[in-house]
């Protein structure tokens, strides 16, 4: 296993040359899974948008970031390789403010490169249409309010199970040293059918499955359990009720894959809102 996931990292002269005249060698950069939650989290200040904010100047000024968003889902895989991604408004029936915000990050067409010539089993294409869907610049406008760093996303095939997705995300591990800050972003605990429409600014509400879902999911994150975490169907009542479906919870498994054997877990805005929802988020250093 650690021999198998040693050889995922090793790149050939030719990828290591192309990535480093562009980003250079850093120390090994963080690994990020962030709880999005509502949109509005995007033009509000709150204890969540706090956390994103704090979360951002406790890392190095990254080179480039790589986001898995639980927002853009693909029939195969698809890296964003444009100039100038464009700010995509992808939800309905928010206030106008909303719509008026524009994350101007630009792309990296390098960055796009990179991933396709780091992942070896996966042929990941170049997009051309998408940008930054709300599941990224929702988040990373708290970040990096400047927008100065460029942004790619990766999109979810969704043909790909859990394990081709975690298989997938270990091939990236050597973006981590090119300072290529990767951010998971879904929600361990997201099921909008079961949202308390009247709780839903109470930050700290959640029902009873909600905590226990999250609280099941955050230990097998520091047990490192990650089988149990790829079955996660198989994790009882609260865990299936708290991912209906896979697209909010499988940028966790993005972030959990890149932990190596140095490195610890630890969460923040660890908090439900919204009755069915959880905002917990994981740093990987
Ligand atoms: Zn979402």
């Amino acid at each position: 296993m650690a021999a198998a996931a040693a050889a995922g990292a090793i790149m050939s002269p030719k990828d290591l040359f192309s990535m480093t005249e562009k980003f250079g060698t850093t120390e090994r950069m963080p690994v990020l899974f962030v709880g999005h939650g509502s949109p509005m989290n995007a033009i509000q200040e709150n204890e969540f948008t706090e956390g994103w904010r704090k979360a951002g100047e406790a890392i190095p000024k990254p080179n480039a970031i790589l986001a898995v968003s639980a927002h853009w889902e693909t029939r195969d895989t698809y890296v964003t390789a444009m100039k100038e991604p464009p700010t995509i408004h992808d939800f309905g029936g928010f206030p106008q403010e909303l719509y008026n915000v524009q994350y101007p990050a630009p792309g990296s067409p390098e960055l796009a490169d990179a991933v396709i010539e780091t992942v070896k089993n996966t042929d990941v294409r170049p997009d051309e249409k998408w940008g930054l869907d709300h599941g990224t610049w929702s988040v990373v406008r708290h970040m990096y309010p400047k927008a100065d760093i460029p942004v790619v996303q990766l999109s979810l095939d969704y043909y790909k199970n859990p394990e081709e997705h975690y298989k997938l995300a270990k091939e990236l591990a050597a973006l981590r040293k090119k300072g290529v800050l990767i951010i998971g972003s879904g929600n361990i605990v997201h099921n909008l059918r079961m949202v308390a429409w009247d709780k839903m600014e109470e930050i700290g509400y959640g029902f009873d499955w909600v905590h226990e879902a999250n609280d099941k999911v955050k230990k097998l994150v520091l047990e490192r359990d990650h089988k149990s975490l790829m079955d996660y169907q198989s994790l009882g009542t609260a865990v299936k009720l708290a991912v209906p479906t896979p697209e909010h919870f499988l940028p966790l498994l993005y972030t959990v894959a890149l932990q190596e054997a140095d490195e610890s877990a630890s969460f923040f805005n660890d908090k439900p809102v919204a009755g069915s929802l959880s905002m917990t988020s994981v740093k990987i250093e």
